[in-house]
């Protein structure tokens, strides 16, 4: 078996796996995609060290960082269910079983999307889904973010610092957001709050964003704003379906963690987007993953010798 299997290869996983190959441990990584969700990201400006880097550039020096070592990597591979016998037994959805005494899980999470006209078309081009990645490049100009959450409310208070006005859409007749989060939003004056909005197409002249339409639920009226940018806030759900009857996960689906990154079963760690560690960010995500590396390590040196 594997001493370290580290299911997900995004910046929490390619961590993990050099922390653990540094210790001499026979290491693997699976994952559906090398680079996770960097992969999609396109300028970054807040990965502390380096000015400016590219999505695609930051997942090469990952994957060169983690082929510095004997690392087995096995990309292209889902997993399906992880249980626990004498060792460790991941499944994937080609039906493949890899053995291991410890696993670190760095699945990440996704955004959700919209779904409408024009997101997919503009995502990077105004379309955006993380404030503190992307609140700086609108500075004093006008955008919205999409969702009334606490997440969108709080996306609202960082952006309106920055950009010159906010407009924010919420689907339902009600703000789920904590009240105190609700009354600084109304308190600041180039935060507005549209009710029962709901997004229908995200316009743009073909190289950016200029607008967004939406439909007022109460009148059935469409209508028209202009804008540069729309973040979108409706929730960032962790991949962590197939951990479901293994660990304990929250109701939002994030997989509990204790300080030393371990779960709710001895020997299975976890790290980055997928846990309940608060602001995804890749240095985050980086941080986390060595520390669960060293967590696993720390689980393998007290396992009785077999
Ligand atoms: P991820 O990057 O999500 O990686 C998850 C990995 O797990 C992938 O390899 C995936 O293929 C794999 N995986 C998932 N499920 C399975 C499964 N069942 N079986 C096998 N493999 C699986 N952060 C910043 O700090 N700065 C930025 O500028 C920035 N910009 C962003 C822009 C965009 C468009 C997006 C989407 C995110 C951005 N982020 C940014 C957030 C940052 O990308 C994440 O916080 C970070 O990638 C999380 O790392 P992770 O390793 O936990 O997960």
């Amino acid at each position: 078996p594997f001493d370290m299997l580290i299911v997900g290869g995004g910046p929490a996983g390619a961590s993990a796996a050099v922390y653990s190959a540094r210790k001499g441990l026979n290491t693997g990584v699976i994952a559906d995609r090398f680079g996770g969700q960097v992969a999609d990201t396109v300028g970054i400006e807040n990965f502390i060290s380096v000015s400016y880097t590219e999505g695609p550039k930051l997942v090469a020096s990952l994957e060169q960082h983690v082929k510095d070592y004997d690392v087995d990597i096995m990309s292209g591979q889902t997993v399906k269910s992880i249980s626990k016998k004498d060792h460790f037994e991941i499944e994937t959805d080609s039906g493949a079983i890899l053995k291991s005494k410890s696993i670190v899980v760095a699945t990440g999470a996704r955004w959700r999307k919209m779904n409408v006209p024009g997101e997919q078309q503009y995502s990077g081009k105004g379309v955006a889904y993380c404030p503190h990645c992307d609140g700086p490049l609108f500075k004093g100009k006008r955008v919205a973010v999409i969702g009334g959450g606490n997440s969108g409310i709080e996306a609202a208070i960082d952006l309106a610092n920055i950009v010159e006005h906010v407009t924010v859409l919420e689907f339902s007749d009600v703000l789920r957001a904590d009240e105190v989060l609700q009354e600084k939003a109304r308190s600041m004056s180039n935060i507005d709050i549209i009710m029962q909005a709901q997004t229908t197409e995200v316009s743009g002249n073909g190289d950016e964003v200029t607008g967004l339409q939406y439909t007022d639920r109460s009148t059935g009226d469409s209508k028209a704003i202009e804008l540069a940018g729309i973040f979108v806030q409706i929730g960032l759900v962790p991949n962590s379906e197939f951990l479901r009857d293994t660990i304990d996960l929250t109701e939002r689906g994030e997989v509990i963690v204790d300080a030393r990154g371990e779960t709710s079963l001895s020997g299975l760690y976890a790290a980055g987007d997928v846990t309940t560690v608060p602001f995804k960010q890749i240095i985050i995500a980086m941080g986390e993953g060595s520390k669960a590396a060293l967590g696993a390590f720390d689980y393998l040196m007290r396992l009785p010798q077999n």
